[in-house]
């Protein structure tokens, strides 16, 4: 589960449209979505952001709210164990309000199901008591927007898919991107840093906004010891190292996935559920929130027989092919 937010990563989230930082065509859409809701005073369309953690989701949600100039309820899947949690939460609901379920995956089958006519009908059909006297209480809800996240686009029911009206797929950032973030959140902070040290961030943050905010607050830890009042490249480089952050950025996760598939398999290719057993990783999760990175940066590629590791992974870990030095596939 995701660990609870301190105050400053609060404060660094944009709250706008606008602040989001990336060019991405679904921000073109649904900006578009929210003026046309807004223009037709109806609530925004049940929406579903998917993607790996840390790419501005939950963010999303909160400029969903803001923009329509509603509130935002905020809960999450595991949080939701008995109806009675999700019947008080909806029909707090007021017109337009939005309700954000993180790691939607998670929910419980049957709670899922009230979320259908929730969804669909602003209906909720609880049933009290069983057996014989089994008793449907019907509530009517306010039209409200339902906000999903998830990490996990494949565990989630194809019903509950369907009734979401907007999906969006959040994605990777680009290393210039990253950069932006580093020095938009240097601006809130009162850091002062220096384009290149942001750089250097956004190099080793795997392509994650949170990662980049936390290795930027680590920097000023390390700038703050060292009295100096700027932090330029070789600064950020030297406490980046200190840190033993991986130059690429690449979490304990990716190096076992790639060191396994080195190491055990020869470099594959490796069937996926292979490699999760030898990781001690689900599949699922490997291929949604681990490779897609590492597929994207060119370490790994999918192949019909398997994963592949790439000469990238060779060269990364100093290993060589076959007995040849990894420079030869440069
Ligand atoms: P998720 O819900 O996908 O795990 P969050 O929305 O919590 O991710 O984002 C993590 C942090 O990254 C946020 O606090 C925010 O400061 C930052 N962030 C994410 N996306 C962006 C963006 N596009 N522009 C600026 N900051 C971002």
């Amino acid at each position: 589960m995701k660990t609870v937010l301190d105050p400053e990563e609060k404060a660094l989230r944009p709250r706008r449209l606008a602040d989001f930082i990336g060019e991405r065509p679904f921000l073109k859409n649904l900006r578009i979505f929210l003026e046309a809701a807004r223009q037709r005073k109806e609530p925004l369309d049940h929406t579903l952001f998917y993607g790996p953690p840390g790419l501005g989701k939950t963010t999303l949600a909160h400029i969903v709210a803001h923009e329509m100039g509603t509130r935002l309820f905020t809960t999450s899947g595991p949080a939701l164990q008995r109806p009675a949690d999700l019947a008080g939460l909806l029909t707090q609901l007021e017109t337009g309000d939005v309700l954000f379920i993180d790691e939607i995956h998670r929910l419980h089958p049957s709670i899922e199901e009230y979320l259908y006519s929730a969804m669909e009908d602003y209906r909720l059909d609880i049933v009290i008591d069983s057996g014989p006297h089994a008793k449907t209480l019907q509530l009517r809800l306010k039209p409200f927007t339902l906000v999903g996240a998830t990490t996990r686009l494949g565990l989630l029911t194809a019903p509950l898919v369907a009734r979401f009206g907007i999906a969006i797929h959040v994605e990777y950032y680009s290393k210039a991107e990253l950069t932006q973030i580093v020095l938009r959140s240097a601006q809130l902070l009162n850091i002062s840093i220096l384009p290149s040290a942001a750089e250097a961030i956004a190099q080793r943050s795997r392509g994650t906004p949170r990662t980049a905010n936390r290795l930027l607050r680590r920097l000023r830890d390390f700038a703050q010891v060292h009295e100096s009042p700027i932090i330029d490249e070789a600064l950020a480089e030297e406490a980046l190292a200190a840190l033993q952050i991986d130059p690429a950025g690449l979490e304990e996760i990716d190096k076992k996935f790639i060191l396994t598939l080195i190491d055990r398999f020869g470099g594959g290719p490796t069937g996926l559920q292979t490699l999760a057993v030898a990781i001690g990783e689900e599949a699922e999760t490997l291929e949604e929130v681990y490779e897609p990175y590492l597929i994207m940066e060119g370490f790994i590629e999918r192949t019909p027989r398997g994963r592949r590791a790439l000469p990238r992974s060779y060269e990364h870990f100093g290993r060589s092919i076959a007995g040849r030095s990894p420079t030869l596939f440069r």
